[in-house]
């Protein structure tokens, strides 16, 4: 038993040094019951809601290249005390896809590229979404993607290939999570499918409802709730509107009833997209959009002071570079060496209890092994 109480004295170097890191967590509590000082210099609350956010392909450029457009200082990457880097390379690629990277930010685990929470001889691994439902806590997440898309999937899925939408829309409609917003509809629809099952169906029956407006999705006053907000991909920013700002309000609003606290995901997945098209309107629109989230988010976890915030990206896409600009005017040239993704670290922001954990350069699959020991999961 940890208590109320972490000191920020004890620095991790990274997720294998977490028994030992226990002990001497420990012992520094002990210390902090007789001295005030150590307690003083770094006390902190227990995070009791956890919100994972992954901009898909959101390298450290595509960050400046917002940063340096939101003129006046305003941007939500700015709002964050702490930072570092995520080495994102999968079992068995330098470049990691989604669904690999995916699978590390949600389990811990390294797999092969393509495949979704799914590791050798078939292992299925366990996200820190069901450790956080065994842990009575409420899950879900927002995408601005197919609900079927590897990111997505791999905060409920498992399969040795990430286009298995057919099997990945049947343990959709089976998982816990209470609230899951998103593109991608019509795959839940039997007239859409090889196996003629109706998982639409599935989850009428276990109790959600199925929505697909925002409109409908903002009344809603229940407990479980899917929003199909388009039946194949959304459009892209800022054609869709604020569904990304929308959804995420709304997912924080359902998950913050349960005192046992939250686990929400929260991808900006079109950011990717944009890169892969080497286009810099629909990137900056993007990013635009996913700032807009951020400052939304940020806003919630400041005034409710539990909740940990880490902003991260599976990879790289793009090879973007940032050759020349202009700070006042706040513009800058964006460059593209490639339509797909890179090896280079990514960044990593966090906020809220525990934040200064994610500091340094980490593995991927170290941010949600944090998460796990700060949350006790
Ligand atoms: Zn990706």
């Amino acid at each position: 038993m940890l208590g109320m109480l972490l000191s920020a004295t004890v620095m991790l170097s990274g997720c294998v040094s977490m028994v030992a890191a226990e002990g001497g967590l420990q012992t520094l509590e002990q210390q902090a019951d007789g001295q005030e000082q150590v307690a003083d210099a770094g006390e902190m609350q227990v995070p009791r809601n956890v919100i994972l956010i992954i901009g898909d392909g959101m390298g450290v450029p595509q960050v400046y290249a917002s940063v340096v457009g939101a003129i006046g200082n305003n941007s939500a990457f700015l709002r964050f005390p702490y930072s570092g880097f995520s080495r994102t390379y999968s079992r068995n690629h330098y470049r990691t896809d989604s669904s690999a990277g995916g699978t590390a930010l949600t389990t811990g685990q390294k797999v092969d590229n393509y495949h979704v929470n799914w590791g050798p001889d078939s292992t299925r691994y366990n996200t820190i979404f069901d450790d956080a439902i065994a842990a009575g806590m409420s899950t879900g997440f927002v995408v601005t993607s197919s609900v079927l898309d590897a990111t997505p999937a791999s905060t409920y899925g498992h399969v040795p290939y990430r286009k298995m939408f057919d099997t990945l829309s049947l343990q959709m409609a089976q998982c816990q999570h209470s609230v899951m917003i998103g593109g991608g509809g019509k795959y839940f629809r039997p007239e859409n499918r090889k196996d003629g099952l109706a998982p639409l169906d599935t989850l009428a029956s276990r109790g959600y409802t199925v929505v697909y407006s925002l409109d409908s999705m903002n009344r809603f006053r229940g407990d479980r709730l899917v929003a199909f907000l388009y039946d194949g991909d959304p459009d892209k920013a800022p054609a869709r509107g604020n569904m990304l700002t929308q959804g995420a309000k709304k997912a924080i609003a359902m998950l913050n009833r349960n005192e046992n606290g939250f686990a929400l995901m929260i991808e900006g997945s079109q950011i990717d997209w944009a890169c892969h098209n080497n286009d810099t309107a629909y990137l900056r629109a993007e990013l635009a959009d996913f700032e807009q989230m951020l400052h939304a988010v940020l806003d919630f976890a400041q005034r409710d002071g539990h909740t940990l915030v880490v902003v991260t990206a599976d990879h790289e896409t793009g090879g973007v570079t940032l050759p020349d600009g202009n700070i006042e005017q706040g513009r800058n040239e964006v460059k593209f060496l490639w339509g797909s993704h890179t090896g280079c670290m990514v960044p990593v922001f966090a906020v809220g209890p525990g934040a200064h954990y994610f500091s340094g350069i980490q593995q991927n699959t170290d941010i949600p092994m944090k998460i796990r020991w700060l949350m006790e999961l």
